[in-house]
């Protein structure tokens, strides 16, 4: 379960940026190539967020598809399936434009 590892480094790197403002609000982007699944890592988030300045907040969460282009025919931002990354055209050199991160977007804080 890595979820609980991202947990906790969001609210720690979240925790560092905000030095003791309580923090409201956190969204994030979260590339389904992550495999994160979002109601594991709210969980986690709301264990992790115990006791810091994060506690209380709300997590929102905004999956992005895996997006790629392909260096064999050449497809552009072609959507890529998490499970199976392939291009329509069968290749599997691709080149991931989005999908494979995880990344703080943004913090509100009271
Ligand atoms: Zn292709």
């Amino acid at each position: 379960m890595h979820e609980l590892a991202i947990a906790e480094s969001v609210v720690d790197a979240v925790g560092e940026r905000v030095g003791g403002a309580r923090v409201t609000r956190v969204l994030v982007e979260v590339g389904r190539l992550t495999c994160v699944e979002p109601d594991a890592l709210r969980f986690c988030f709301e264990a992790c967020a115990r006791g810091t300045a994060l506690e209380g907040a709300a997590l929102e969460i905004v999956e992005v598809s895996a997006r790629a282009t392909c260096r064999t025919c050449g497809a552009r931002d072609a959507e890529v399936d998490a499970r199976v990354p392939l291009c329509a055209c069968g290749s599997a050199d691709l080149e991931l434009v989005a999908g494979d991160r995880l990344l703080v977007q943004a913090v509100e804080v009271a």
